[in-house]
């Protein structure tokens, strides 16, 4: 298996940063301890990628190094000499071997040079925008992007001097018009929340190279399980870490992968905002990513036989998910033909009203925000996600009355299925 670092944009006039960003670059950091795995699939990429192996103990998982500082040595004092200070132990908030693990194997499993955690996805996001943009430059996004997200970019972006402009993240024609000459980012994501509308990655790779743009993505409703943005031209790829990769609802974390050429430029802005990742929080990050292939088959293969019996029920009006026939973004299936991971739109006949009394009856499924833990999580986006809408401005982005945001855990597919049917039999 061959790594592919994502496409290299030529020197952009409007990043002179970049040329000053030729030196050579090995992939990492790592420490020599750690597994590197190469030429393997994505179950054993989760297991045993960044892995480090302690020489003293023998310990079989990384141990957790809770230590916000770390010795000097020959070593250190020549990185500081040479200025690459990001691939040696020095400061917690610099990088610790508890990070270097975690990003080893997000890395492997992403196919990319390096990776960078951060304390939530928002300051993956916050830190990785402003990194990659500076004063005058102009970012195209969409107003599907998450909550978190559009709100950076629609209330600080252009206080900070960078400008915005939205566009319909499925149609390339709205995305072309919408660049100028001071485009710097394209920020998509892969597929969004809740209508699982999903980007055109591959044509989205190509403008951004044709026109010297950096391509970004959140594909954290995907995880690289089931789509790895930097083989289509993404430049960085970043996740909310606090969903599927950590996946059982006990970790909030977020990471940026890519090129080292852009990760050590995201590192750098990560070292004034500060966003780092504890070493115990990396700990259980790491823990949660070795299951990760194996979730995200069973909460695929749970949520197509969900929506099917969904999409089969009288107070069902319709369904949002990849598997069903009316699903209206093909290229979806093409780039990922293993899965879309578990999340699930469906609009009840009886709008919010229905909406609100189902979640009522449900048993399983626990009404709460977030998405891709183990457990399945059941929302309504009207009085959450959303709320900050209209009823209007909801229905322009095709939020009906009615809709229900269901992310599947790993449950067995028929205690969901009788649930639902009990549940929406009550209504
Ligand atoms: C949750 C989420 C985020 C924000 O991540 P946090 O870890 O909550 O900061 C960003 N993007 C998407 C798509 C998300 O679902």
């Amino acid at each position: 298996m061959t790594r592919s670092h994502g496409s290299t944009p030529g020197a952009g006039q409007n990043r002179p940063w970049l040329n000053s960003l030729q030196r050579g670059r090995v992939p990492g950091p790592r420490l020599p301890q750690q597994r590197v795995v190469d030429g393997a699939g994505q179950s054993t990429r989760s297991v045993h990628a960044g892995t480090y192996e302690d020489p003293i103990t023998g310990a079989v998982g990384t141990p957790v190094f809770q230590s916000s500082t770390f010795t000097f040595t020959e070593d250190t004092y020549q990185a500081f000499d040479q200025g690459d200070i990001r691939d040696v132990p020095i400061y917690g908030r610099y990088g610790s071997p508890n990070q270097w693990a975690v990003q080893e194997k997000i890395a492997s499993l992403e196919n990319a040079e390096s990776a960078l955690v951060f304390s939530s996805g928002m300051a993956a996001i916050t830190t990785t925008l402003l990194a990659l943009t500076n004063r005058g430059g102009h970012i195209v996004s969409s107003r599907d992007v998450y909550g978190g997200t559009y709100n950076l970019l629609r209330e600080d972006m252009h206080q900070l001097g960078r400008e915005v402009t939205f566009a319909d993240p499925t149609d390339m024609e709205s995305i072309r018009s919408a660049v100028r000459d001071e485009t710097q980012v394209l920020f998509f994501e892969t597929l969004t929340n809740p209508l699982l509308k999903a980007a055109p990655l591959a044509e989205l790779g190509e403008l951004a190279r044709e026109r010297n743009i950096l391509l970004v993505v959140d594909n954290t409703f995907l995880s690289p399980i089931f789509l790895r943005p930097l083989e289509y031209g993404a430049n960085v790829v970043i996740h909310s870490a606090t969903k599927y990769l950590n996946g059982h609802s006990d970790v909030t974390a977020g990471v940026a992968s890519g090129p080292r050429k852009y990760v050590d430029r995201i590192w750098s802005q990560m070292l004034k905002f500060g966003g780092s990742l504890d070493a115990t929080m990396c700990f259980l990050l790491e823990r949660g990513l070795k299951t990760l292939a194996l979730r995200m088959r069973r909460h695929h293969e749970n949520a197509v036989t969900v929506s099917e019996f969904l999409a089969g029920h009288q107070r069902v009006r319709k369904v949002h998910h990849p598997s069903r026939a009316d699903y209206p973004y093909p290229w979806l299936a093409e780039m990922c033909p293993d899965g879309w991971g578990g999340v699930i739109a469906f609009e009840l006949a009886g709008g919010d009203e229905a909406a609100l009394k189902l979640l009522d009856h449900l048993h399983l499924p626990v009404v709460a925000t977030s998405l891709g833990g183990v457990e399945s999580l059941i929302s309504l986006p009207f009085n959450t996600s959303h709320s900050f809408l209209t009823e209007r401005q909801r229905g322009e982005v095709g939020i009906e009355p009615g809709l229900v945001r269901l992310s599947i855990g790993i449950e067995d597919a028929q205690d969901l299925i009788t649930d639902f049917d009990q549940a929406l039999s009550a209504l």
